[in-house]
């Protein structure tokens, strides 16, 4: 951490890793430690304590669980895979294992969290729901779920990405979705964001903010967080069942945080599990280069909680760079500036070209193309199995990469 005011003794951060383990945080102030909260406008706060209570009553009935568990199987395709990678451990030495998260509708791990989001907005009587999008998987998956339980949806979209990614318009506008383009700001994500947050403010009641990853005011990290854990608590499982062993490490990707932490969650507990989130390097470690947002961020306040990010010294938000819009983000979600704090988690940023060589090296060796998103996750494996040697590692292989064939295309030039 880079801020002394965030500095914490040994004793405190057993206290609150405890606190955590304990089902404790985020506490009632919507609090992990000194992040997260809620640092939002007079007016969105009935709708966030309106939200946390459907929440928690819709987390704590039956009935929610066995309509959430039926589409998760049936329409989802859950639970996803645990598959071992034999070529990629053998040119790697270790034993690298991949959680199949790339096999969920829609081809990401999106879809837990929206359709999770969109049963709680229909049981909250919601009549529309508005989401943000950053590259579009986010829109696609809420456009989906959305379709599914039957609730009008709305998209809001930055003018620029609306641009760079006119199939994903195509494919949320196919699926019922209005795409509204957004001119203010940057015109990207954290326009998107604004403008979503803003259009709730002016419409609680009647409208939800499915909001696409771990950030945000609370209840949205914890929330999130909740509905992403099936990935951890399915890969555990799948790792005693199949490996007959916990692994010596679990490493997962981090743009907003929703695939790490839900992932990470199934071996919180396990102190013999080391835990490594990777971020974006981008082209490399100056200001502007890259997404490494707790390699280098400082804590401040965006989209409404208290979490490190990537600004000056007057506190405006930087420009980020990265080769995979999903991690392209100055933010990240409260709980990994948490685990960061206590040590828990350890983090680690990863280079455009060195995530592009990993993607390639498990597309030709286990017959997966990979999103470059968790490509970053996989280069990560391979630098970690150059430090400990046979190590078990499981990556969470949280997208798959037909998305991104413009990039790949670019990466090593069109035939
Ligand atoms: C959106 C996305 C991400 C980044 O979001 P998180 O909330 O950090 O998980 C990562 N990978 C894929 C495939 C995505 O679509």
């Amino acid at each position: 951490m880079n801020n002394a005011a965030f500095e914490i003794d040994e004793a405190e951060k057993r206290r609150l890793l405890g606190e955590l383990l304990a089902g404790r945080l985020p506490d009632d102030r919507g609090r992990f430690g000194p992040f997260g909260g809620r640092f939002v406008p007079e007016v969105l706060v009935p709708a966030l304590d309106r939200l946390e209570e459907h929440a928690r009553a819709a987390l704590a009935d039956e009935r929610y669980h066995a309509e959430l568990a039926s589409l998760q199987r049936n329409w989802v395709g859950r639970p996803t895979p645990l598959c071992q990678a034999p070529r990629l451990s053998e040119l790697w030495g270790a034993d690298i294992w991949l959680k199949r998260e790339e096999l969920a509708h829609t081809g990401a791990h999106k879809i837990n969290n929206a359709l999770g989001q969109a049963l709680i907005a229909k049981r909250m009587g919601a009549k529309r729901v508005v989401a943000e999008t950053g590259a579009g998987q986010h829109g696609v998956a809420s456009a989906a779920a959305c379709a599914r339980v039957g609730l009008p949806c709305v998209v809001y979209m930055g003018a620029v990405d609306v641009e760079r990614q006119q199939p994903n318009v195509v494919r949320m506008e196919r699926l019922g979705a209005e795409v509204r383009a957004v001119e203010s700001g940057d015109a990207t994500l954290r326009a998107a964001i604004d403008e979503a947050l803003r259009h709730w403010a002016g419409d609680p009641i009647d409208t939800h903010y499915l909001l696409g990853s771990s950030v945000g005011p609370h209840p949205f990290p914890w929330l999130v967080r909740e509905l992403q854990a099936v990935i951890g608590r399915e890969t555990r499982e799948q790792m005693l069942d199949q490996a007959g062993r916990l692994p010596d490490v679990a490493i997962a990707a981090v743009g907003g945080g929703s695939n790490a932490i839900g992932f990470f969650h199934g071996f919180l507990a396990d102190e013999a599990v080391s835990i490594v989130g990777i971020e974006a390097g981008g082209t490399g470690a100056a200001i502007g280069q890259n997404a490494a947002t707790i390699a280098t961020g400082e804590p401040g306040v965006l989209h409404g909680s208290m979490s490190l990010l990537l600004q000056d010294e007057n506190g405006q938000v930087q420009e980020t760079s990265s080769i995979s819009a999903g991690l392209d983000y100055p933010g990240v979600g409260p709980e990994h500036a948490f685990l960061r704090l206590v040590g828990r988690v350890s983090y680690r940023s990863i280079t455009d070209n060195e995530a592009m060589e990993a993607l390639d090296a498990c597309s030709r060796m286990e017959g997966i193309l990979p999103a470059v998103e968790p490509s970053h996750a996989l280069a990560g494996a391979r630098t970690i199995a150059t430090e400990r040697p046979g190590a078990t590692i499981v990556v969470n292989l949280c997208g798959r990469g037909d998305k991104d064939m413009p990039i790949l295309m670019r990466h090593w030039g069109q035939r």
